[in-house]
């Protein structure tokens, strides 16, 4: 109807007072009607979410708290703010969360785009500033005539139809009164920020810059150790102080285990790990026996994050263990490493695969809260929420993504899982379905790339995303 209207109205008055006219009457018909959506948690997925919305002309209520209180692991006022590293990870086709960044460039995602507009050096990786990452994404909803933002906590369920997008930190309330419509125990792990420190503590005539084998730019820094060195070093590392967890924080996930924590595993496991050598030779030729990596962390490179370094060492020890890395004798750490609980849904006995409440369908829930884990993931699962919000306020049939897609592929495993074993899961090639026939190891992934462009291609051109 809209449509119509704009294109009448246009032949008389300039297109922006078209504009105004129909965000006014799409306004006055929220209020005649109280019809909008309600977003709760402005993070990666409910900025998404709320977008997807919006750009399909539906009006928006969005939820954010941390202008009055902020979490722990927050910083800023600012939107769909990165946490821990700045990195959202590989941007290969072959990668798995390269994959679904491709589809959700395809699906015109908010995020992406501002993500690929700040995007940093860092080889391979979609690595961003992020502060002005997050700047512009909360101008860009700030200013959308069909989203208001209210910076208020919500701390019950809302009447209507709602998002809840609040993530691995959900304030008690809500996440109360979550439990109490689910009727499911509190689930939770143990997540871990990375220290960052100022680039010029830093003392380049040790370090050096190289990304491994050369692949991408050489953005990365490296800090090279001996094995004397790393013996020393790794002595003092496991006897550090630890911030104590409390008994419910006991619960570690591996895929963001704590440095000292995977150190305590082995002497050789961080060598394996986040301090793996290989692809990382000097300049000389020699390959050093244990590298710390730090990756650039704003456009400036005035900052620097030490990769894998999650941690809960106290602050004292952090500052003691990281100065002992050669090159990092003076280093100034600007945000000390930490540790949070993270909360989420027992994802296969509560949601559908769009990412919908079975019980409540009105209500959907997006991001780390449902279950997914990362920052990518998160947008994606923002996406999808939308994007069926809208199938369901237009009365249509739900938007299942084939499992052939990234985003379909990562809905069906939380819709899907066993309940007892549920665990929060990065996207990976594991969840895709086999391909058809045989094929050669090393162009597996780029087929299953192929068949999932093939398919987002094809639901673009049937009209699904309309
Ligand atoms: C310490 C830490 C480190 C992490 N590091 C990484 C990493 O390096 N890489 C990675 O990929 N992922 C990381 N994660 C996971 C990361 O949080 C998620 O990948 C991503 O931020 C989740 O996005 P989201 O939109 O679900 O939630 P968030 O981005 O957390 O957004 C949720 C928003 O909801 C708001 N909110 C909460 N409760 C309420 C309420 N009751 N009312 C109103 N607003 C509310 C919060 O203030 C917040 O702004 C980390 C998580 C934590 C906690």
């Amino acid at each position: 109807m809209f449509i119509i209207l704009g294109s009448f109205l246009n032949r008389f008055v300039p297109l922006y007072i078209t504009y105004v006219i129909i965000i006014s009457l799409i306004r006055a018909g929220d209020i005649l009607f109280d019809s909008y959506v309600t977003v709760i948690g402005a993070g990666l997925a409910g900025v998404e979410a709320s977008y997807q919305l919006a750009k399909r002309g539906f009006s928006v209520k969005l939820y954010e708290m941390k202008k009055l209180h902020k979490n722990p692991a927050q910083q800023s006022d600012a939107f769909a703010e990165l946490v821990c590293s700045n990195s959202l990870r590989s941007d290969a086709l072959e990668n798995a969360v390269g994959l679904l960044k491709t589809e959700l460039r395809m699906l015109d995602s908010l995020v992406i785009r501002i993500a690929d507009a700040n995007r940093i050096p860092a080889g391979t990786s979609l690595t961003v500033d992020r502060i002005c990452f997050s700047a512009q994404l909360t101008d860009i909803i700030r200013h959308h005539p069909l989203i208001e933002v209210i910076d208020a906590e919500m701390d019950t369920i809302p009447d209507g139809e709602v998002i809840i997008a609040t993530g691995p930190l959900t304030s008690e309330p809500l996440f109360a009164a979550i439990k109490k419509l689910t009727g499911e125990d509190t689930l939770y792990f143990f997540d871990a920020a990375a220290p960052i420190i100022l680039a010029d503590s830093i003392d380049m005539t040790i370090v050096y810059q190289k990304s491994r084998y050369d692949k991408g730019e050489a953005s990365y820094l490296n800090c090279p150790m001996t094995i004397d060195e790393y013996n020393n070093w790794y002595d003092e590392l496991i006897n550090a102080q630890c911030v104590i967890p409390k008994d419910y924080e006991l619960k570690v996930f591996e895929g963001c285990m704590p440095f000292e924590e995977m150190a305590k595993r082995g002497k050789e496991t961080l060598l394996y790990g986040p301090m793996k050598p290989v692809g990382l030779e000097m300049p000389n030729g020699n390959r050093p026996y244990a590298v710390v990596q730090l990756r650039r962390d704003d456009i400036s490179g005035s900052l620097y994050n030490i990769v894998g370094f999650q941690t809960h060492l106290t602050f004292p020890e952090q500052q003691r263990i990281i100065k002992m890395i050669p090159g990092l004798a003076n280093a100034k750490i600007v945000r000390y490493g930490v540790m949070h609980k993270n909360t989420f849904i027992n994802a296969p006995k509560i949601i559908n695969a769009c990412y919908q409440m079975k019980a409540e369908p009105r209500i959907f829930i997006a991001g780390q809260l449902s279950g997914v884990e990362g920052y990518v993931e998160s947008v994606g699962s923002g996406m999808v929420a939308a994007l069926n919000m809208v199938k369901r306020l237009q009365n249509e049939p739900k938007l299942i993504f084939p499992r052939e897609t990234a985003l379909g592929a990562h809905a069906y495993y939380l819709a899907n899982a066993v309940p007892s074993f549920f665990q929060p899961m990065n996207i990976n090639h594991g969840l895709f379905p086999e391909l058809i026939g045989k094929h050669h190891k090393r162009d597996r992934k780029i087929l299953y790339a192929k068949r999932s462009i093939e398919t987002i291609k094809n639901m673009t051109e049937a009209h699904l995303f309309d």
